[in-house]
């Protein structure tokens, strides 16, 4: 078994964090340093998966649920538009190995990334 992530720890009640949202699966963090006015992180409350390709092969079916609480909480803190990330690998900044995504939302239609 490997040593819990910071977001077990978060989980578990035992590092503060703000939990905004949950269900039998996953939680939804606020993330310490925002890089939009809305930003959440919607994570497995497993910490098997590593990254959204280990998430991906290992239970589809909760990566859709990652996938729709992130809908979910971009309705109720933002205004249903979001941009959706999963860094993944350390050389795309992944500095947390349990599979996480990031939902930024609010203001964001003059930041775009790519188009
Ligand atoms: P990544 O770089 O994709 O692995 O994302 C990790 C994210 O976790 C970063 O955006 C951090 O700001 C965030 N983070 C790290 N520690 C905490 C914490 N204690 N509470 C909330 N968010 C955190």
């Amino acid at each position: 078994m490997s040593e819990p992530s910071i977001f077990t720890r978060i989980l578990q009640g035992e590092i503060p964090g703000e939990i905004v949202a949950q269900n039998e699966h996953v939680f939804v963090l606020r993330d310490i340093a925002p890089q939009a006015p809305v930003h959440l992180l919607v994570i497995p409350k497993t910490q098997r998966y590593r990254d959204v390709a280990e998430l991906a092969a290992g239970d589809p079916a909760l990566l859709a649920e990652v996938v729709a609480m992130a809908g979910r909480v971009a309705a109720e803190h933002a205004d249903g538009d979001y941009r959706l990330i999963f860094n993944t690998g350390a050389g795309a900044g992944q500095t947390v190995f349990h599979v996480h995504a990031h939902v930024l939302a609010g203001g964001l239609e003059e930041k775009r990334l790519v188009g």
